[in-house]
C-alpha cells in the first residue's frame, strides 16, 4: 500500500465554516460521510459505530440487488424501482440519487426523529445526495474521504470481490468525477492507513478517542 500519511484539512472553498463550530451544531449532529466507492467508507463507520456506540447511522433504501451477507433494514432497505418512486413521490427521502444504475436515498422520518433526540447522525451516501443535504442541512458536517491513490482504490474495489467488471469500470469512471468534488466539503480525510483515518474522524467529529 502507497505509504501516504492521512491528512484532515478545512476546506479551502465551499461552506467556510470551521470544523468546530459544525461538529457542535445541536440538538443532534449531522454528519455526511461521501467518497468514493471503494475507498472504505464503510469499514471507517463500521469502526466508529463500534467506539461510539451512540452514534445512529442512517440506514438508506436502494434498489441495488443485496450483495452476500447484506441484511434488510440493517445494510439497506432493498427495494423495487417502483417502491423508491413512491417514495420519492410521497418525499419520504431527505435526498436521493442515481449511482452506477442504481438509486439510494435517505429515509427522511428517521434521521429528523435521531436528530431530535440529540444523537450524533452519520449519511453515509455519494456526492449528489450530499450536495442536496448541504442545501437541507447547511449546519451539517460534511467530511469527504480521499483514496491515497487511484491504483489504491482500484485494487479495494477489486479486492472486496463484490462488484463484476463493468461494475468496477463504473465505480471508477464516477470515483475521478467525486475526487474533484473533494474541496466542497468541510474536511478531507485520506484513508491510507486506517486507524490514522479512524483518529482524523474522531478528532473531526468531535469524538473521544478509545
Ligand atoms: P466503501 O464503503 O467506501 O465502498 P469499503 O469499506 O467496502 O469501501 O472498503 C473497500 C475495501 O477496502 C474493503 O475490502 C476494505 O477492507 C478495504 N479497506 C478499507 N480501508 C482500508 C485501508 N485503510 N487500507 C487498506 N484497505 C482498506
Ligand atoms: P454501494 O452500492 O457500494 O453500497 O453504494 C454505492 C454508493 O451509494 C456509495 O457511494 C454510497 O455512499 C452511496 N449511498 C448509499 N446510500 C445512499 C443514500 O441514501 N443516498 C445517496 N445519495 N447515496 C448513497
Amino acid at each position: 500500500m502507497a505509504e501516504v500519511t492521512a491528512v484532515a484539512r478545512a476546506a479551502a472553498t465551499g461552506a467556510e465554516k470551521p470544523a468546530e463550530m459544525a461538529a457542535a451544531a445541536g440538538p443532534g449532529r449531522l454528519t455526511v460521510i461521501t467518497g468514493p466507492s471503494g475507498v472504505g467508507k464503510g469499514t471507517l463507520v463500521a469502526a466508529l459505530r463500534q467506539r461510539h456506540p451512540q452514534i445512529w447511522l442512517s440506514v438508506s433504501a436502494t434498489t441495488r440487488a443485496p450483495r452476500s451477507g447484506e441484511q434488510e433494514g440493517e445494510h439497506y432497505f432493498f427495494m423495487s424501482r417502483e417502491q423508491f418512486e413512491q417514495q420519492v413521490a410521497a418525499a419520504g427521502l431527505l435526498e436521493w440519487a442515481e449511482f452506477a444504475g442504481n438509486l439510494y436515498g435517505t429515509p427522511r422520518a428517521p434521521v429528523s426523529e435521531h436528530l431530535a433526540q440529540g444523537q450524533p447522525v452519520l449519511l453515509e451516501i455519494e456526492l449528489e445526495g450530499a450536495r442536496q443535504v448541504r442545501r437541507s442541512f447547511p449546519q451539517g458536517f460534511q467530511v469527504f474521504i480521499e483514496p491515497p491513490s487511484l491504483q489504491e482504490l482500484e485494487r479495494r474495489i477489486r479486492g472486496r470481490g463484490t462488484d463484476d467488471d463493468s461494475a468496477i469500470e463504473r465505480r471508477l469512471r464516477r470515483a475521478r468525477e467525486e475526487l474533484a468534488a473533494a474541496p466542497e466539503f468541510d474536511a478531507v480525510v485520506v484513508n491510507a492507513d486506517l486507524e490514522t483515518a479512524i483518529g482524523e474522524l474522531e478528532a473531526l467529529l468531535r469524538l473521544a478517542s478509545s
